[in-house]
């Protein structure tokens, strides 16, 4: 994603009721943040939140974490949660890098991950910076549920594959495994599109997707 810096970001953001700061978060106070005990499903890399937004507005007995690393591409976000008509309760967000996702998540706290159009870091020497990289599953191996599930959706082929082939040495096992996302119509029934998957798939491009537990 080209980021350019947005004026006043950053103070919007410090100011915004949906925002949880890194800082104020404690792992393991989600369900006192809500104030309910509802699942906990988060988006790690959500970009302008199209995707959690949809599923918070369907699923009001969810809730929805959305982890972004730019202030310039959660102000997004931002200005579209002021415009919904009835303002989502279960949705927050936390402008942090996801390296420090375990500071932010108790053990066993978080019941399901998304993954979405993960940035590719092409160079091998960036490989554990990928999302869905080892290095990462051990990181979502601590936070996520036993039972809990990871989904992946990208148009990247290469990274996919990379993906799948971390799944194996990180402990990790595919549930389902799809090349074509958008011609599996048993897998495309709830399918909610992220901005990405818009754009990507609008242009021919075939969408991988993996749903994986351990
Ligand atoms: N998930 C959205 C979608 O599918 O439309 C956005 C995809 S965009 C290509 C990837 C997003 O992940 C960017 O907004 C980027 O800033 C964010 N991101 C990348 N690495 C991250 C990290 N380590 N922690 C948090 N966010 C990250």
């Amino acid at each position: 994603m080209r980021l350019r810096n947005i004026p006043g970001s950053r103070e919007a953001i410090a100011e915004s009721q949906y925002v949880i700061h890194e800082e104020e978060t404690r792992a393991g106070s989600w369900h006192e943040i809500f104030e309910n005990d509802h699942p906990i499903y988060i988006e790690i890399g959500m970009g302008k939140g199209q995707f959690l937004m949809e599923l918070a507005r369907r699923n009001p007995d969810i809730n929805y974490v959305g982890i972004e690393k730019y202030s310039s591409v959660l102000i997004r976000a931002l200005e579209k949660m002021e415009e919904e008509e009835t303002p989502l309760s279960n949705i927050c967000f936390i402008r942090m890098d996801a390296e420090d996702i375990v500071k932010v998540f108790a053990k066993n706290e978080v019941d399901r991950i998304y993954l979405n159009f993960s940035d590719p870091w092409p160079k091998d020497r960036h490989a554990k910076r990928r999302l869905p990289s080892r290095q990462f599953l051990a990181r979502y191996d601590v936070i996520l549920k036993k039972e809990g599930t990871l989904e992946f959706k990208t148009d990247n082929r290469p990274l996919f594959d990379f993906a799948v082939e971390e799944l194996e040495p990180a402990g990790w096992q595919a549930k389902v495994i799809t090349y074509d996302l958008h011609s599996d119509a048993a897998l495309m029934e709830g399918n909610v599109m992220t901005e990405y998957e818009e754009k990507f798939s609008s242009i021919g491009n075939p969408i991988c997707k993996y749903i994986i537990f351990r």
